[in-house]
């Protein structure tokens, strides 16, 4: 049966935004995006008074298994930047005795509240690959691969082997290079995104260039300087870049320390991007150059990452952080970001917009007195305030 939703502005992402507009879908696709004039004898009309539909949301990036350390993520900056956070973070997941996977689900409960379709889930648990069982957000999990040293890089290269899912490696500075180039070779052979965090902090790149700073003390006290790392001396776009790692399927997360030459080179591969402005603000690790990427033709996504580094939790506050960060940035292409972005940054090709043949994932938000003409600027500045529903969910 065919049904006509019609609602007083409607948001195609793909297309300009329509007033009094019209979705029609079937069997869980749309059939039709247009004017509620055109489209009014179409089927059977649900009405979404004062409402905007638009496309749901797309996380890009986050750690589902660590929603059980939200309570870190209320703490105040700490001593030692992101390296004092990675270091309190490793405490805690030793000592924690919850239910990691309960609090996982209830995390992907409240993205599902949130109007989120699909989220890409990084996890060093084999078992957080189960996280998605079932539940009507789409999770595509990737096992994240840890090994600075050349024994935990072997140890790492095992442990993927043995793994029948996606792998991915963590960054630059914790992945022997040797690793680097085994799982982005196996993400390859296996035609899936490979998600690596990069120039995620300043204390990253100091490493990267002359094996300094903080990260040098870090790896030292925990004994994982072996002396096989060569500091390739540049940024980290370049060294993954020198890896043959950087293509149109590598998703490049945080990418805060990158100037201007790795943002030609990132968009020269097609690579994609994914914008954590929540956690980069919690960390206290800069902002991203966005307004360039923009420039230089990337679109990038945008992710929540985990509840240990990001007190919020939600695409909405992403998007307003990330216009509060860059005031220049048109409202349009930030929830574009959170949408269609996302879809481009997981190569899924059916979701992201409302246009015939995507999946009925449509979501509204009320928005009394919201015109076609301000709805991505409402949309985009409002955080967890938005009041949003589902109005169709394909299976
Ligand atoms: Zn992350």
């Amino acid at each position: 049966m065919l049904l006509v939703h019609r609602a007083p502005v409607v948001l195609p992402i793909s297309a300009p935004p329509i007033s009094d507009g019209a979705v029609v879908t079937e069997g869980g696709a749309i059939v039709e995006v247009g004017s509620y004039a055109q489209l009014r004898g179409r089927g059977l009309v649900k009405d979404h008074e004062g409402a905007i539909l638009l496309p749901a949301l797309i996380n890009c990036h986050a750690h589902l298994e660590l929603s059980h350390l939200a309570v870190l993520g209320q703490r105040q900056p700490r001593e030692g930047g992101m390296t004092g956070w990675i270091g309190e973070l490793l405490a805690a997941r030793q000592n924690s005795a919850d239910d990691v996977a309960t609090a996982a689900r209830i995390a992907l409960d409240v993205l599902h509240e949130q109007g989120v379709a699909r989220v890409a889930d990084i996890g060093n648990l084999p078992e957080s690959a189960k996280i998605g069982e079932g539940h009507p957000v789409q999770v595509h999990f990737y096992l994240e691969m840890l090994g600075f040293a050349q024994q935990s890089a072997a140890n790492a290269l095992a442990r993927m082997q043995e793994s029948q899912g996606e792998c991915t490696s963590h960054a630059p500075y914790s992945n022997h290079a040797s690793l680097l180039v085994a799982a982005k070779q196996r993400a390859n052979s296996r035609k899936q995104i490979f998600s690596i965090h990069v120039a995620e902090s300043r204390a990253e790149i100091d490493f990267l260039l002359d094996g300094s700073g903080p990260l040098r003390s870090f790896i030292e006290e925990r004994g994982f300087w072996d002396g096989s790392f060569v500091p390739p001396g540049c940024g980290a776009v370049t060294y993954l870049d020198r890896l043959r790692i950087v293509d149109d399927k590598t998703l490049c997360v945080h990418c805060v320390h990158v100037p201007d030459d790795e943002i030609a080179l990132l968009a020269a591969r097609g690579a994609k991007v994914c914008l954590c402005p929540g956690s980069n603000r919690y960390l206290g690790v800069g902002t991203a150059p966005v307004e360039k990427m923009v420039r230089a033709g990337l679109m990038p996504g945008l992710g929540t990452d985990s509840m240990a580094s990001n007190p919020q939790f939600s695409i909405w506050e992403e998007m307003r952080l990330l216009r509060e960060d860059h005031p220049q940035l048109a409202p349009a292409t930030v929830l574009t970001m959170a949408t269609r972005g996302g879809a481009q940054c997981l190569a899924v090709h059916d979701s992201g917009q409302l246009a015939p043949a995507m999946r009925a994932d449509i979501i509204a938000v009320e928005a009394q007195g919201v015109t076609a003409g301000n709805a991505d600027d409402f949309l985009t500045s409002a955080g967890k305030t938005l009041r949003v529903r589902w109005v169709e969910e394909a299976r």
